[in-house]
């Protein structure tokens, strides 16, 4: 099944043109301190069946009315894989702007970073370009929304724990700075266009993988190309963090990252998920040096 979020927190499904709006069949009421994790990810599992057997008597919405937002609202976490296909390392350390002086050997060698969840956008919205002139690069990405909660999850039984996939863009500024900081600008981080539930996937490491700007092929590979496969990923992440419903993975970029500028248009495509085009701003967004 495909999950949406759209115009102001409604919760849909997708099936071809349309939407149907689901959201009153998930529990949405506000409890303090809320507990970690994304509510309604939380029960996704737990309410499909329902969903299944209320959505013949819904009437549905057009898709192309509809505003697109991110298909987790509240992610407690916004994990990156970095250097996670080898023919990326390879790029990366060819290229001075990338690796600013470091080899990239492999994935362990660096471990994962965290992306403010304030970062993140649907794919109705437009990417904001920062920090004024410096390169701001794409990477498309296949990413894991997890859920349930999550520890010390071992390889084989680590796709039990996700509640689907869906597209991740992780905005990258080139530099020496942290990839916490260089990759969380606001809009840094898009989902969407909606969340594929896991039984639709039953094999994510087999999956094609694009991006075009300006109509322009830019990254185009295959999930089978992960070096850290989608099982092992959520294993290593859960041996450091406690995954909870709604957390994000983005596991890792192929080759053929490169710089966006204002008024491009990203076109990013994962198989058996979507494809969708997302703007980049005109404008670079206002920037106050700290
Ligand atoms: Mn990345």
């Amino acid at each position: 099944m495909k999950i949406c979020r759209f115009n102001h927190d409604r919760i849909g499904v997708v099936q071809e043109d349309d939407v149907y709006d689901v959201t009153d069949l998930f529990e949405r009421q506000l409890h303090w301190p809320a507990p970690l994790g994304d509510a309604v990810i939380g029960q996704l599992e737990k309410v499909l069946d329902v969903v299944r057997e209320k959505l013949p008597g819904i009437k549905p919405l057009k898709l192309s009315s509809v505003r697109l937002e991110s298909p987790v609202a509240n992610p407690g976490k916004i994990i990156g894989a970095p250097v996670n296909y080898h023919a990326h390392i390879e790029e990366a350390n060819g290229d001075s702007e990338i690796n600013n002086g470091k080899t990239f050997t492999t994935l362990e060698a660096y471990g994962l970073f965290l992306k403010a969840n304030s970062s993140l956008i649907g794919t109705a919205d437009e990417i904001q370009s920062a920090f004024g002139g410096r390169r701001t690069d794409h990477e498309v990405e296949l990413a894991v929304v997890i859920g349930k909660k999550a520890r010390h999850v071992p390889v084989e039984a680590a796709l039990d724990y996700v509640a689907g996939y869906t597209i991740g863009l992780d905005m990258s500024v080139r530099g020496g700075e942290t990839p916490c900081y260089r990759k969380s600008p606001d809009t840094y981080s898009v989902l969407g266009p909606w969340l594929v539930t896991r039984d639709e996937i039953p094999d994510p490491d087999n999956l094609d993988l694009s991006l075009h700007v300006n109509g322009e092929v830019r990254q185009q590979a295959n999930t089978q190309l992960l070096i850290l496969n989608v099982r092992r990923v959520i294993a290593y992440a859960s041996a450091l963090y406690t995954l909870h419903p709604g957390d994000v993975i983005m596991t890792g970029t192929p080759a053929g990252v490169g710089p966006v500028l204002p008024g491009d248009t990203i076109k990013a495509y994962v198989e058996n998920i979507a494809t969708f085009d997302i703007r980049v701003a005109p404008q670079f967004a206002d920037q106050v040096e700290g």
